[in-house]
């Protein structure tokens, strides 16, 4: 089994780990609703991009179409 040859002090493994922290997504209002939407992607409360809806909500949906 590998053995490293060498102790990792704390301090070089704390240096090591500076980079790992998780950033915060960048969030932007939805031109439509208001809500916060990641950018370049369809807001996922009213399904509207840019300035026009391209996903149906499923309230808008009727499915007893079909029952009737
Ligand atoms: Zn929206």
């Amino acid at each position: 089994m590998a053995v490293p040859q060498n102790k990792i002090t704390k301090s070089r493994r704390n240096m090591r780990r500076a980079h790992d922290s998780l950033v915060p997504g960048n969030p932007a209002e939805c031109p439509n609703c208001g809500e916060l939407k990641r950018p370049h992607h369809v807001c996922g409360a009213c399904g509207h991009y840019a300035d026009r809806e391209v996903v149906a909500q499923a309230d808008e949906i009727d499915l007893d179409d079909d029952a009737a």
